[in-house]
C-alpha cells in the first residue's frame, strides 16, 4: 500500500480544481477541497506579488485546516501593456467585475494594437503544517509555471475559464484558445502544468518520508 499525502486544494475556483486534480493524478495524493471546510477564511489577495498570494492562501487555509494546503495565483503579463495587468489580472475590469468583463476590457485596450504578445504566470504554493510546527524550515515551498502565447483578437470557444477564450499558447494546435482546447491539451501546455512539473520533486521526496 504506497504512502499517501493529503493535499488540500486551497482555490474555490472549480476550474483550477478540475485542473489541479488531473495535474496530480499520477501521484499518490489523497486531494481535498474546501467543500469540506465551509467555514474556511475567505483569503484577501492584497500581497504585491503573485508568489505573496499564493504563499497567504496556502498559509492561511493550511493553518486552518492543519493539511498541507496548495495555492496558486495565477496573472496574465500582457507585453503591450508593460507586464499588466499581472497581479490584478482577476480584478482588472473593477473588484468584483465577472470575468466576461476583464476579457472585453482587455479587447478593448489591445484593439487596433499589432503586438498581441502576452504569457500566463502561476505561482504555487505549498504549506506543509508540519514544517511549520518544526520552525526549523520555511514552511511554504514556492514553484512557478509560465506560459506564453498571446491575446486573440476575439473571443473563441466555451472550454477552461477566466481568459481562456482569449488566450493562444504558443504551443497549441491550428492557432485555438485555451477555451477551444480540451482539458487534456490545456493542462499539457498550460502554466499551472509547468508549475506542477517544477513541483513534482517536492511532493515525491515529502512521499519518501513518509514511508521511511
Ligand atoms: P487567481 O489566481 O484565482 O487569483 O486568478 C487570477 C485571474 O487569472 C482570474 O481572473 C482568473 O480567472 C484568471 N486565471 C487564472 N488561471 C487561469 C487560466 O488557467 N486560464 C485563464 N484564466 C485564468
Amino acid at each position: 500500500m504506497p504512502a499517501l499525502l493529503d493535499l488540500l486544494l486551497a482555490t474555490r475556483n472549480d476550474g483550477k480544481v478540475a485542473e489541479l486534480r488531473a495535474l496530480l493524478s499520477d501521484l499518490p495524493v489523497r486531494l481535498h477541497t474546501l467543500d469540506a471546510f465551509p467555514d474556511a477564511p475567505e483569503v484577501v489577495e492584497d500581497r504585491p506579488t503573485l508568489k505573496g498570494n499564493a504563499r497567504k492562501k496556502a498559509e492561511a487555509l493550511a493553518a486552518f485546516t492543519g493539511l498541507p494546503a496548495l495555492a496558486d495565483d495565477t496573472g496574465l503579463e500582457v507585453d503591450a501593456l508593460d507586464g499588466r495587468p499581472g497581479v490584478h489580472t482577476a480584478r482588472f475590469a473593477g473588484e468584483t467585475a465577472p470575468a466576461a468583463d476583464n476579457r472585453r476590457k482587455l479587447l478593448r485596450v489591445l484593439d487596433g494594437r499589432p503586438n498581441r504578445g502576452a504569457q500566463f504566470r502561476t505561482v504555487v504554493a505549498l504549506t506543509d503544517p508540519d514544517d511549520a510546527q518544526d520552525g526549523s524550515t520555511d514552511d511554504t515551498h514556492c514553484v512557478e509555471g509560465v506560459c506564453r502565447g498571446r491575446i486573440a483578437r476575439t473571443e473563441r470557444g466555451d472550454g477552461g475559464f477566466g481568459y481562456d477564450e482569449i488566450f493562444i499558447p504558443n504551443d497549441a494546435p491550428a492557432e485555438q484558445t485555451f477555451a477551444q482546447m480540451s482539458a487534456g491539451a490545456k493542462n499539457a501546455v498550460s502554466h499551472r502544468r509547468r508549475a506542477l512539473d517544477a513541483l513534482r520533486a517536492h511532493l515525491e521526496a515529502r512521499l519518501s518520508e513518509k514511508r521511511q
